[in-house]
């Protein structure tokens, strides 16, 4: 018996070892149980270059349009692969031009499997992790001073009248100056976005910045996140769940003693920095999912690693792979999931929610891939290559 999908799901194909998956998930998985009206676009590399990637610009209008869509993982080419695939020019990468698109916020969140132990002792449930991904030091000016002088921050309004000056420092010598900038804009819709994802996922929202250091900068930004929850408090309540501002040391500190469960919103350095330790600290790539969430509540969900390319030049060999699907179905289930609860059709949910089960009871039960069979505890006797995995999540579905 199928189930059907009512809404649309906008679809994009991608690269690689990661499209080669992404076929066998739709077989194996989910066309022979499940009616979908899937938009499909195709981002592979050359059909990107046939279109002068308006194809790209296409997909992200789509979803826009339905509201959910799941993404393969897709090349951002380099001059490599400009050659390698002869392409009219290197095109940009399609995950940047869609997050501009969207003016969206991604989400990083690990999938949790009882015998892939965490790093840390403490850490039961997912850790989500949300990114400022404009600004600060990554659009910053910067200069090497060579001697003595005075170094200072000027603001000209528009206009020119009631320019503003002010003094960084008086060097006696050489040194170093950098200047950072954010827009209301950027950190308004960056709050929107975290709201959003912790209300959908019913996870605390945790904020961390340095405001007791920086009044103005930092303090701007927990101004704008405070104001964004305080307008959602009703939401917040019903939820049953809470928002919470930390100095970022203190949010560190916590986060290594806590159970997981939350969305910890960070400033774009801090994101940088903590999705990779909390990423590492989960075990493998191929565990991490990846969501862009728009500040209008759109959803794009994807897995967090590339396209495997090393993995696929053993595959075009003929040789066995042994690659980890669970994040790219995860990206299927997420989608699905978001279907069911916009659609009302709680049987959707529930049918991604039970795939999701099966991939967990899959590993927990001694099978799984090459990367996670080296981590896991105890380990298996062999690992799965990619095909067996899929085999036998089919088989327990
Ligand atoms: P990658 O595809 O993430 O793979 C890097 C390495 O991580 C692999 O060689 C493999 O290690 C391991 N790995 C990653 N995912 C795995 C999985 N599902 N199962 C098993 N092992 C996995 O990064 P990359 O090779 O640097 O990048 C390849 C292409 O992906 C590039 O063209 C890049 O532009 C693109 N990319 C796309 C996205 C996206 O679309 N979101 C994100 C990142 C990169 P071993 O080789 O040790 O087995
Ligand atoms: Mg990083």
């Amino acid at each position: 018996m199928s189930i059907t999908v009512k809404g649309p799901i906008v679809e994009m194909d991608g690269d690689e070892m990661t499209r080669i998956i992404w076929k066998m998930i739709k077989e194996k998985l989910l066309l022979p149980r499940l009616t979908m009206d899937l938009k499909y676009f195709d981002l592979g590399i050359r059909r990107r270059d046939e279109t002068d990637d308006r194809v790209t610009i296409d997909a992200a209008n789509a979803v826009k349009e339905c509201g959910v869509g799941v993404k393969c993982a897709t090349i951002t080419p380099n001059a490599a692969r400009v050659k390698e695939y002869n392409l009219k020019q290197a095109w940009k990468s399609p995950n940047g031009t869609i997050r501009s698109i969207l003016d969206g916020t991604v989400f990083r969140k690990p999938i949790i499997v009882k015998s892939i132990p965490p790093a840390v002792r403490s850490w039961k449930k997912p850790i989500s992790i949300g990114r400022h991904a404009y600004g600060d030091i990554y659009k910053s000016v910067e200069y090497k001073i060579s001697g003595a002088g005075t170094a200072e921050l000027v603001f000209t309004p528009e206009g020119g009248k009631g320019k503003v000056s002010l003094l960084v420092h008086e060097f006696k010598g050489p040194g170093v100056i950098m200047g950072i900038h954010n827009t209301e804009k950027s950190i308004r819709s960056f709050a929107k976005a975290c709201i959003n994802y912790a209300l959908g996922e019913k996870c605390d929202l945790w904020f961390g910045a340095k405001d007791t250091i920086s009044k103005t900068y930092h303090g701007f930004f927990k101004e704008v996140f405070d104001h964004e929850a305080e307008a959602r408090r009703a939401d917040f309540e019903k939820q049953g769940i809470r928002y919470r501002y930390m100095l970022i040391d203190d949010a560190v500190a916590q986060i290594m003693k806590a159970e997981g469960g939350m969305l910890w919103a960070c400033m774009n350095y801090d994101g940088d920095v903590m999705s990779d330790m909390v990423a590492s600290g989960f075990g493998s790539l191929g565990l991490m999912t990846s969501v862009l969430v728009s500040p209008e509540g759109k959803y794009l969900y994807e897995a967090a690693h590339g396209t495997v390319m090393r993995h696929y030049y053993e595959h075009l060999k003929g040789n066995p792979t042994s690659t980890n699907s669970v994040a790219s179905i995860f990206a299927w289930t997420g989608a699905l999931s978001r279907r069911g609860d916009m659609d009302g059709t709680p049987e959707v949910t529930a049918f991604a929610r039970r795939l999701e089960q099966v991939v967990v009871t899959t590993i927990e039960g001694g099978v799984m891939t090459k990367d996670l069979a080296a981590i896991a505890e105890p380990k298996p006797a062999k690992f799965a290559l990619t095909e067996e995995f899929l085999n036998a999540v089919a088989n327990r579905l």
